[in-house]
């Protein structure tokens, strides 16, 4: 892990590590605090609410235990988080929300460098590759000696969809500058038998506040992709979401009885703190769209040199056909 360098202003840290290490690592650390009980493989099917009375009162949540109350639930569910529809069947009135597709397919797939084989070039400590003229493709080490390739294409993008097929990913990744040299088959093979395909990523900003900024529920705050789910491109999830957390902590600190300042509290600091990064994203993605939509809708361009343009990719892909 790097030391302190994230602390300068405008720099941040990388941390390539494994899901499963970190969420070993999380887990680990919650447990080590006195009065944590950790339960898993309970599944919450709802909310409880304390009356009927505007905005709702959550008081816990529902299982198939039975009710499990609480002074405050923190809704973290992930990208296929219920809490909206469960607010609404409750009688809460609207949150905010905000939702786009992120309009991006991405074929991955994973390689192992052969025993005694020397690694490629990289642009940055962990990775190679990134946009070009209607496609990314991008190769990220991921420990050890394994390593992913990834392309990623606007859904439906009628010619370069022909990357799921294994012939044509193995050319197309045996083409690119950034990836040519680790793919060559005498340096690494894949591991996976054939691209993994990666759809359906959206961007959402969920706020429990009405469209006039008034909370519409009372103890209950979101963190992670359930408040705040970005492309997973950014790599922004899990920064985010620590964020999220420091957010509530510092609110609950501040107003631990007076529930609608705390939601208020939290509401403004993710206003301030949380929604420039979405908004980041969001601006983002919609000039890659408009790119990605111009390059294929174009008629060919001239060549490139230094990297194949989307036009010169789809002739090469003709050629393995
Ligand atoms: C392909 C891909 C690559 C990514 N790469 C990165 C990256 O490099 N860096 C980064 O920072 N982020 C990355 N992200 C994003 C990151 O994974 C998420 O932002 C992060 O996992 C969000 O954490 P979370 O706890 O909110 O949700 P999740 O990690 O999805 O966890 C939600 C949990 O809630 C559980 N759950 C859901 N509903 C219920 C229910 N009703 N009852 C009980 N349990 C429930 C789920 O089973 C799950 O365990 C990536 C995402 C994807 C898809």
């Amino acid at each position: 892990m790097p030391e302190t360098s994230a602390d300068e202003p405008g720099r941040s840290t990388v941390l390539l590590v494994r899901r499963t290490f970190l969420e070993d690592a999380l887990r680990r650390a919650v447990l080590r605090r006195s009065g944590v009980t950790y339960t898993s493989g309970t599944e919450v099917s709802g909310l409880c609410f304390a009356t009927t009375a505007r905005p709702r009162r959550v008081i816990g949540v529902r299982t198939p235990r039975g009710r499990l109350l609480a002074d405050l639930v923190i809704a973290t569910g992930g990208r296929r988080d219920r809490t909206f529809g469960w607010l609404r069947e409750g009688g809460a009135a609207a949150p905010w929300r905000f939702e786009e597709s992120s309009r991006l397919t991405m074929y991955s797939r994973f390689y192992q460098l052969r025993p005694g084989a020397v690694p490629g070039p990289l642009d940055d400590p962990i990775s190679a590759g990134g946009i070009h003229d209607g496609f990314a493709a991008k190769l990220l080490l991921a420990g050890g000696k394994v390593f992913s390739v990834s392309f990623g294409i606007l859904p439906g993008d009628p010619e370069l969809q022909a990357l799921r097929e294994p012939a044509f990913f193995a050319a197309a990744a045996g083409r690119l500058p950034a990836t040519a040299a680790w793919v060559d088959p005498h340096r690494s093979r894949p591991i996976t038998p054939r691209p993994l395909a990666i759809g359906g990523l959206r961007n959402r900003l969920l706020r429990l506040v009405a469209q006039d900024g008034t909370p519409v529920v009372h103890g209950l705050h979101l963190a992670g992709d359930s408040l705040c789910l970005t492309n997973p491109v950014f790599a922004l999830g899990v920064s985010v979401a620590f964020e999220q957390a420091v957010i509530i902590a510092e609110a609950v600190r501040r107003h631990p009885a007076d529930l609608a300042a705390q939601m208020l509290d939290v509401d403004k600091a993710v206003t301030e703190r949380i929604a420039p990064q979405f908004d980041a994203v969001l601006a983002q993605d919609r000039t890659r769209i408009e790119r990605w939509r111009a390059a294929i809708a174009s008629p060919a361009v001239a060549d490139d040199p230094s990297g194949p343009t989307r036009h010169q990719l789809v002739r090469e892909l003709r050629r393995v056909a």
